[in-house]
């Protein structure tokens, strides 16, 4: 098909029809599952994922790829143009499940463009409630912090905030020739599924400001991260070590901290 990727929406498109098999392996996927797709591209998910389910969504931001899925009318497809950041997964999963929506049915997937990897998962720890799954290839990079240990040189802020919310599976590696153009990273999928005892939302949030505290400076001390908010006696009581570092901490020990301090404007 003729189109230029773009390399502002992140265009590489998936070349490598084993990938895409075991992609959708993965999901196993049921023909009345409600699935959205993010960034369709030129279909190499869309059309073998329509050809298992009754009905797929798509979101896709680059007018001229919806022109191009537009024009081959696929059975079942609800094409959503625009910008998966602005998009409302809440209001998607109602109209997928219809009539009777439940909490934890939407099926997400996608291989997703680079630049709005980390952000987009940000974005899904706010609707997990109506999220059973997420499919998606990242870069590899992106993956290794989503499931890093603590104490590791990977884990960080992303990686509190979707453990807490997500149990996290990488499931393989993707080399940067199954794409076309190819990318300059590996790049790799990975399955998250809400936890069953994820945060509410008011605990999330205290989540969001202590980690965004916690992180500030990755080189400092909690006590000087946290000076103005906590003082270090606060962070002994809590048995919290001031003079260690917040990637050292387990999400116990974050958890301890974010009780502690409440929803504050961070
Ligand atoms: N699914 C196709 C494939 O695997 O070949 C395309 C994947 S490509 C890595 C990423 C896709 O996401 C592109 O189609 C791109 O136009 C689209 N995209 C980029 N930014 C987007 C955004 N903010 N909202 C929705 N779609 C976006």
């Amino acid at each position: 098909m003729n189109h230029r990727a773009r390399k502002r929406f992140g265009q590489n498109f998936l070349q490598d029809l084993s990938i895409i098999e075991r992609m959708l392996a993965a999901m196993r996927l049921e023909r009345d599952d409600p699935v959205v797709e993010v960034g369709p591209g030129l279909g190499a998910l869309t059309l073998p994922l329509l050809e298992r389910l009754d009905r797929l969504a798509v979101v896709e931001i680059d007018r001229d790829l919806i022109q191009l899925l537009e024009a081959r009318n696929l059975d079942g497809l609800t094409i959503h143009n625009g910008d998966v950041m602005k998009f409302d997964f809440n209001a998607l999963a109602a109209e997928l499940a219809g009539s009777a929506p439940t909490e934890h049915s939407l099926r997400v997937v996608g291989n997703l463009p680079y630049n709005i990897g980390t952000p987009l998962l940000i974005q899904l720890l706010d609707c997990h409630e109506q999220i059973r799954d997420v499919h998606v290839m990242l870069q590899k990079e992106v993956v290794d912090r989503l499931h890093a240990d603590p104490g590791t040189r990977a884990f960080g802020r992303l990686s509190v905030l979707m453990q807490s919310v997500f149990e996290v599976t990488p499931l393989f590696t993707v080399p940067p020739e199954s794409f076309d153009p190819a990318p300059k990273v590996q790049s790799a999928v990975v399955r998250l599924k809400p936890r069953t005892d994820a945060p509410d939302k008011a605990f999330l949030a205290a989540l969001q400001a202590c980690t965004r505290i916690a992180f500030a400076s990755k080189r400092k001390t909690l006590r000087n991260n946290f000076k103005g908010y906590l003082d270090e006696a606060a962070l002994e009581n809590l048995q919290i070590n001031p003079q260690a570092r917040a990637e050292t901490l387990n999400l116990e020990a974050f958890y301890r901290i974010a009780k502690q301090l409440g929803d504050v404007q961070a």
